[in-house]
């Protein structure tokens, strides 16, 4: 008898916490521009073939009213502040995206922020580099991934730890 009490009530606190769960506006934090828009794609691997071939798996993709995809990158960081290299991450995403759809692709994304611990966001518009800029980052890595160009230490010391190009470079 106790235990189709308990069962019950288990049963109950689920089906309450699944409505509250639903209830919930899902995508709250959504910027102004997005909030009509479809969802294109979730992490979604997307591959531009030729010369490099280039995979670029973006965190979210947004398909405005008028066609044209929007990329978004979601992080997970105390200092809510957008780094450079989000901003090369969105603009190669977008680049790639381009190039494996043959759709539209907006010059700007949205990096989204939230804090670990607190119940804290930040959805911040960034203007993505143009085309030749982007080519210049593949070519520049491409040089450093084949040995042809030196890499050039960075002051930034902390940045070197887990890089890839350590045990080549004269900063490393
Ligand atoms: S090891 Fe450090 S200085 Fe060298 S390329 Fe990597 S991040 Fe830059």
């Amino acid at each position: 008898m106790i235990d189709g009490f308990i069962l019950g009530l288990i049963v109950l606190l689920m089906a309450w916490a699944a409505i509250r769960v639903r209830g919930r506006k899902p995508e709250s934090w959504l910027p102004r521009e997005l909030r009509r828009a479809s969802l294109f794609a979730v992490e979604q691997a997307f591959v531009r073939t030729g010369s490099p071939p280039l995979v670029a798996r973006p965190d979210r993709v947004y398909r405005r009213r008028d066609g044209c995809l929007v990329p978004v990158d979601l992080k997970v960081r105390a200092h809510l502040c957008v780094h450079d290299t989000d901003v090369a991450q969105l603009s190669l995403d977008a680049f790639v995206l381009q190039a494996a759809t043959g759709r539209p692709v907006a010059n700007h994304g949205y990096v989204v922020l939230w804090h670990p611990r607190q119940p804290r966001h930040r959805v911040v518009w960034v203007p993505l580099w143009s085309e030749d800029a982007t080519r210049a980052l593949i070519a520049r890595y491409e040089g450093l991934r084949s040995g042809r160009s030196p890499p050039i230490p960075t002051a930034e010391r902390a940045k070197c730890r887990g890089c890839g190009f350590r045990d080549v470079c004269p900063g490393g």
